[in-house]
């Protein structure tokens, strides 16, 4: 509960978790300085933003050099495939499946002048390597494949892409921003070479992110200023950010595990409620490895408007989709790179302060409201 809400719309955004809060409270208010300033005060918020630095390298199998923050994982998208693409001059392949954040930068790019390679995805949301291997005989700046699918939860083989990347000499760029904090996220394990994550997603404030950039991977800026992020992204440090984001991350891997369990089973159960009571209800993703977190599921026979208005009206906070495209009525690029457009589909995502409760509670709803759909529906 969130309030008078049953929030289940945590791959849009989770609330700020309270070890966050906490560390990030002194760099909001007296120790306020900006890192780059040559004095104490300058000096204090430099430690804590090399610090947060380290800790986030850390828990991702990184050197703290390696990490460049960024204003949100939609920064570091376009970084990793617009950047790469202007450093480099190849081409630009990414999956069908992928973020607006870069899907846009690679149409941009395009415009640009890259070569632009669109790589099909089966019904599960899922890349075929072959489909890679086929679009690595083009010389390639960047190959983009995201760790995990925000609207339908779908886990990419991103290990066996980084393999196939690493035998071309081609950098890989995973959008890891439904993965990191959800499923174990180290690029000691999946050597990509580029990495974008972002702090809202789990439990860290909004509009902080990072990119990994493995060594010696050249990047052109999208933003030119001080030399911050030794000059890869101008722009006075967001300290607080940062170190929020560290606290949260620390939290959300030190329960991952424990957490993965508990909401895949709460989850399940609801998959499990609704198949059973709902006529033509189908799981977009079933058969895939899943986040634990995400259920989006379409109900055939009822038309794609109406149910998210009614479960708002209930007092259900999910989404239709992904976030950036809810409200939208045209089926999204995921459904239908997969096959499965033209149904009411409902994405359900559970976060750290989700409890059964709550996913009983939403689920009795969503049934209600279905039901009620289908009997007006045309
Ligand atoms: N990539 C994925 C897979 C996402 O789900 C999102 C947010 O919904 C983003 C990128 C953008 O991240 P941000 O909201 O931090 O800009």
């Amino acid at each position: 509960m969130n309030g008078d809400t049953l929030y289940l719309d945590h791959a849009a955004t989770t609330p700020l978790r309270p070890e966050a809060r906490e560390a990030m409270a002194p760099f909001l208010d007296d120790r306020f300085g900006n890192p780059s300033s040559a004095h104490g005060t300058g000096r204090t918020a430099r430690l804590a933003l090399e610090e947060a630095r380290e800790r986030i390298a850390a828990l991702l199998g990184a050197d703290p050099v390696e990490i460049l923050f960024t204003a949100g994982g939609t920064e570091a998208d376009n970084l990793a495939v617009l950047g790469r693409w202007r450093a480099d001059g190849g081409g630009v392949a990414l999956s069908a499946v992928e973020h607006s954040a870069v899907r846009r930068s690679a149409a941009r790019a395009g415009v640009e002048g890259a070569q632009v390679t669109t790589l099909a995805v089966d019904e599960r949301g899922r890349l075929d390597p072959a489909a890679l291997e086929e679009a690595l005989h083009e010389p390639l700046s960047v190959v983009s494949v995201m760790w995990a699918n925000n609207e339908v939860g779908t886990i990419q083989p991103v290990e066996r892409v980084a393999e196939l990347c690493r035998d071309r000499g081609v950098v890989f760029h995973t959008d890891a921003v439904q993965a990191v904090g959800h499923v174990p996220v180290s690029v000691r394990d999946v050597p990509c070479d580029l990495l974008a994550l972002s702090a809202h997603k789990f439990g860290g404030p909004r509009g902080v992110g990072a990119l990994y950039v493995r060594n010696g991977v050249a990047l052109e800026p999208l933003i030119y200023g001080g030399g911050q992020e030794r000059g890869f992204r101008g722009g006075t440090s967001n300290v607080a950010g940062a170190v929020g984001m560290a606290a949260a991350l620390e939290r959300a891997a030190g329960d991952r595990a424990r957490e993965a369990d508990r909401l895949g089973r709460l989850r399940d159960r609801l998959e499990a409620r609704i198949l059973d009571a709902v006529d033509g209800a189908t799981v977009n993703g079933a058969g895939a490895d899943r986040l634990p977190h995400v259920l989006s599921v379409s109900l055939r026979g009822i038309p794609s408007d109406v149910l998210l208005p009614a479960l708002d009206l209930e007092g259900v906070a999910v989404s239709s989709g992904s976030a950036c495209h809810s409200g939208a009525t045209s089926p999204s690029h995921v459904l239908v790179a997969m096959g499965a457009e033209g149904d009411a589909t409902i994405r359900f995502s559970l976060g750290w302060p989700t409890t059964a409760e709550d996913v009983e509670a939403a689920g009795d709803i969503f049934l209600q409201v279905a039901d009620r759909a289908r009997a007006v529906a045309p």
